[in-house]
């Protein structure tokens, strides 16, 4: 069996300490692929160097909507140089966020047009990261002339958001949130999900699954989730891993590394 975590930030502090041991864990529990993905300028750079030194490892580079509010024109100009790097394969994660507001909404929803305009320059997919702001997030991806292609990362939308995305040729990446005891809309929502646009994420070191719940989260534990989307979907874990490795690699643009 072998699985890629679509969603890692193995840039974080968290992992200072012991980072050649959680991607050794990984691979054992065979996690063979990984995006690195960055929230700001520095953990892009991160998330880059780390794709530079682990074969396995892959990254994406993106300003989170938290940190939008710090967003200049100079830091435009370093991202469009750092997706030129052959092994930085989206643009993410970007979005909106108003469950936090850390940045304005008007000041989130300018940066994402923004970047939005320069995935569509490259030809490159998103990593979107949307909470409690699908309305303005759907309208702003409508809005662009472009035909987006990318993932709604840790994705627990409704069943008819999942409609509008599917119409927008996105992907859903499911994260450990599947786990939990009271995730009870969400495998409604999974059936949802056409099986050529289903990936699977961790978020670590966020949401870690059930029963590691309260843990520190590490690319090795998106088993668990493959392993719950078979209960749900009544298939098997092999098939969940083999079906979204292959969507991965599709979405990634990585067909032909396969
Ligand atoms: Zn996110
Ligand atoms: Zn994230």
């Amino acid at each position: 069996m072998r699985l890629f975590d679509t969603h890692c930030h193995l840039n974080d502090n968290a992992y200072l300490p012991d980072l050649p041991e959680v991607v050794k864990r990984a691979e054992a529990a065979g996690v063979e692929r990984m995006l690195v993905v960055g929230y700001d300028l520095a953990s892009s750079r991160m998330a880059v160097e780390l794709a530079d030194e682990y074969p396995q490892l892959y990254a994406a580079v993106g300003i989170h909507p938290h940190n939008a509010v710090a967003f200049t024109a100079e830091d435009l100009t370093a991202l469009e140089q750092m997706l030129t790097h052959k092994k930085v394969v989206a643009l993410g994660e970007i979005g909106l966020d108003y469950h936090y507001d850390h940045s304005p909404r008007k000041t989130q929803q300018a940066v994402f047009r923004q970047l939005l305009a320069l995935a569509d320059k490259l030809g490159k997919p998103v990593v979107i990261h949307a909470r409690e702001a699908h309305a303005d997030l759907l309208a702003i991806l409508k809005a662009g002339a472009a035909t987006y292609q990318g993932v709604m990362h840790c994705y627990s939308g409704s069943r008819e958001l999942t409609r509008e995305y599917a119409k927008l040729n996105f992907y859903f990446s499911v994260a450990g949130p599947v786990t939990f005891a009271n995730a009870r809309r969400l495998p409604e929502v999974i059936k949802e999900i056409p099986a050529e646009r289903l990936l699977i994420e961790t978020d670590a070191p966020y949401l870690t699954p059930h029963p590691y719940r309260g843990r520190r989260n590490e690319p090795a534990y998106v088993a668990l989730v493959a392993k719950r989307l078979a209960e749900i979907l009544g298939s098997t874990p092999e098939e969940v891993a083999e079906q979204t490795w292959q969507n991965a690699h599709a979405c990634f643009g990585l067909e032909t590394l396969v």
